[in-house]
Formats: C-alpha cells, sequence, structure tokens
C-alpha cells in the first residue's frame, strides 16, 4: 500500500532553501504529505482544509481516526480563518507564540471534522522553526500536522527516526537537524474561568500560570485513566511512546537506585537510561546517557531517541529514572509515565520494592 519515492532533502540554511521549501508547500496544497522538523518534534504534514488529505496523514501513520490533529499556522492570527479566538488566546499568542504552545478553540466550518476526529473544536499551533514556519507561509493553508512516527512509537526528534519510520509513506521528508525541545508542545483547552493543561510541553504550567491566573492540570497529565473514564482530549486514551521491551521507572534515595541499577546489569541485560553522574559507576553496555542529572532541557532533547535507542539494543527491560513534577519535569514524566504504562519501582536501602 505504502510504495511512495520519498524525497529527503536537507535544510541547512534557510535563504537557500526557498525552492525547496516552494516545492514542498505546492505539494501540501495538492494533497500530498510532507514532513517538517519543528522546535518540538518532527510533524507529519498535510493540508488542514483536506479531508482525504487527513485520510492519508491517518494512513500513514497507522493512527486511529478519532485521535485529531493539530492545525499548524504561520502566525497567531491566521488562526481567525479556522477557529473562533478568544481574549485569552491572544494573551497566549503573545507571550508564547510562536512556540511549542498548542490552544484548543471552538472550530470554524473551513477546517473537516476528518481532521479534528469529529470534535467541534480545533487545535492550533503557530510553531517557531523557521523551516515550519516558512513552510506553512508559503503554502497558504493550514497545515494539519500530528508527530512524524507511527502511531505507538515515540515521536521523532532527528530525521534518522523520521526514515525509519515514514520512508515509502510520505512524499516529502525535510531533514533540519535535531530538534530543540524534544518533547511535543503544551496542549491548553481555553475554559470560562481559566486554562485547562491538557498535554504539558515546553512551555510549563509555571509560564502558563503568568498569563492566566487560573490554570487547572487535567487529572490525565500524570495519573491513569480508569477503564470507564472519558478522556478530555483523545490522545490520552492510547498507549504512547512506548518501546517494545517494558520500561521501569525508578524511583528512591541516588545512591540506593544506583546500587539497584549495578545489581540488575550483572543480572540482566537490562537498557538503562541513565544521568551522566552515573556513567563511570556502570557497565557501558546498553547504557544510554540522557543528561545531567538537573539538566530537565538536554533529557527532554534525547529522551524520545534513547527510547528507541534502548528497543535497538535488545534487552529484555528498560530502566529509566522518575522525572520530578516541577518545570519541564511534568512534561517528561507525562511521557515517561505513559511510555513505562505507570510501572514504577520504589528502590529502598535494603531492596526494590514495587
Ligand atoms: P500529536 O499531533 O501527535 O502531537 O497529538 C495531538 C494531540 O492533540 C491529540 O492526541 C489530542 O489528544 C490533542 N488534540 C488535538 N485536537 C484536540 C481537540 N480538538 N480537543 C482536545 N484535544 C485535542
Ligand atoms: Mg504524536
Amino acid at each position: 500500500m505504502f510504495s511512495l519515492q520519498t524525497e529527503l532533502i536537507k535544510i541547512t540554511n534557510l535563504t537557500a532553501a526557498e525552492e525547496p521549501l516552494s516545492r514542498a508547500a505546492a505539494i501540501l496544497r495538492q494533497g500530498g504529505l510532507v514532513v517538517f522538523p519543528t522546535e518540538t518534534v518532527y510533524g507529519l504534514g498535510g493540508n488542514g482544509t483536506d479531508a482525504n488529505a487527513a485520510k492519508r496523514i491517518y494512513a500513514a501513520k497507522g493512527r486511529p481516526s478519532d485521535n485529531p490533529l493539530i492545525i499548524h499556522v504561520a502566525r497567531p492570527e491566521d488562526a481567525e480563518a479556522y477557529a473562533v479566538t478568544h481574549p485569552l488566546y491572544y494573551r497566549l499568542a503573545n507571550a508564547f507564540m510562536p512556540g511549542p504552545l498548542t490552544v484548543i478553540l471552538p472550530k470554524r466550518d473551513t477546517i473537516p471534522l476528518s481532521v479534528t476526529g469529529g470534535l467541534d473544536s480545533v487545535a492550533v499551533r503557530c510553531p517557531a522553526h523557521p523551516v515550519a514556519n516558512r513552510l506553512i507561509e508559503l503554502a497558504g493553508i493550514p497545515v494539519a500536522a500530528p508527530s512524524a512516527n507511527l502511531s505507538g512509537k515515540p515521536s521523532p526528534t532527528c530525521a534518522e527516526d523520521v526514515i525509519r519510520d515514514l520512508s515509502g509513506r510520505v512524499d516529502i521528508i525535510l531533514d533540519g537537524g535535531d530538534c530543540e525541545i524534544g518533547l511535543e508542545s503544551t496542549i491548553v483547552k481555553i475554559e470560562d474561568d481559566g486554562l485547562l493543561l491538557l498535554r504539558p510541553g515546553g512551555i510549563t504550567y509555571d509560564a502558563l500560570c503568568m498569563v492566566c491566573e487560573r490554570v487547572r492540570v487535567a487529572d490525565a497529565v500524570t495519573h491513569q485513566l480508569a477503564a470507564n473514564e472519558r478522556p478530555l482530549s483523545p490522545g490520552m486514551k492510547y498507549r504512547h511512546y512506548a518501546p517494545t521491551a517494558p520500561l521501569v521507572l525508578l524511583s528512591g534515595e541516588d545512591n540506593a537506585v544506583l546500587r539497584f541499577l549495578q545489581t540488575e546489569q550483572a543480572a540482566r541485560r537490562c537498557a538503562i537510561l541513565c544521568y551522566e553522574e552515573e556513567r563511570a559507576a556502570l557497565q557501558p553496555n546498553c547504557l544510554i546517557p540522557v543528561g545531567g542529572r538537573e539538566d530537565l532541557e538536554q533529557q527532554a532533547r534525547r529522551l524520545f531517541h534513547a527510547l528507541r535507542q534502548a528497543d535497538d539494543t535488545g534487552a529484555e527491560i528498560i530502566y529509566a529514572h522518575l522525572p520530578p513534577l516541577e518545570g519541564l519535569g511534568l512534561a517528561l514524566y507525562n511521557r515517561m509515565i505513559r511510555a513505562a504504562a505507570h510501572t514504577v519501582m520504589q528502590i529502598r536501602e535494603t531492596g526494590a520494592q514495587q
């Protein structure tokens, strides 16, 4: 079914890239699929006003079609044509756009229901990455784009990971190097009395609180949905970011966790997403450093590629540290807890307890 000749275009200099970007923009207008880099993760773009393009996006990703797509615009005010905006939308836009923030707004008829998974609301984002922004501007249409991974896999943060998942399934892949943030956008919904945070990302809870007095964090950000619970955002219900081997998150005092990891390395083939500080104390095989203990930005940048690398080791189990809930830690926590299917092991001095 998928046998497209995917064209790979490397972009290192934006001004020299006008010709390929214009070509990619034309392909988007004609209903084709273009993968492009953003500051969060790579996006799989199609024409957001074209129901057929949406169908192609879902098919290329193997994504359930009730999981809505985010509409990308070149300027915050371009959202007017596709959504009913709100004064709070413009306060958020002034503070964070272009940037890693997605806002859910009531949808206008210009966006087909197949793009929003049947919902009467639409998710809007204005990306800051110059390649993404210029591509959308040249296309002159809203670009519907989910993350450019096969459904269920970690989002791609470099061209190599996109190529592995989507080569032959899309028309063009624009390679813009590594993504700066590495986690998908923060998603908020505007409610009567404030904001509901549906997915944490590069724009933190604290940053949102600077713009809006009332910011509520949806329960599903940190907790597992009950079997009978209806998700506020359709994406919450899907298993996400998941490596093939089970991922277990470790919590506990630093030295106790390190001793546990040393014992496990001696006992079985495990991949470890470790802090730089732990490197010297662990065996090098299947060890994947994700950054300094306090360097949440680096950990965010490396997480998704690290999960893919961990799978490539063929390890029977993957260990990683449970991130803190503060700052960018909340976004890391949200992705990792779901990748781990909520498996957290509390390590005590005397041994492990789940
Ligand atoms: P992705 O494009 O892979 O970053 O995922 C986009 C996510 O945005 C989806 O999984 C949804 O959960 C969320 N989303 C998109 N549109 C809406 C909407 N209209 N209402 C609530 N959540 C949405
Ligand atoms: Mg995604």
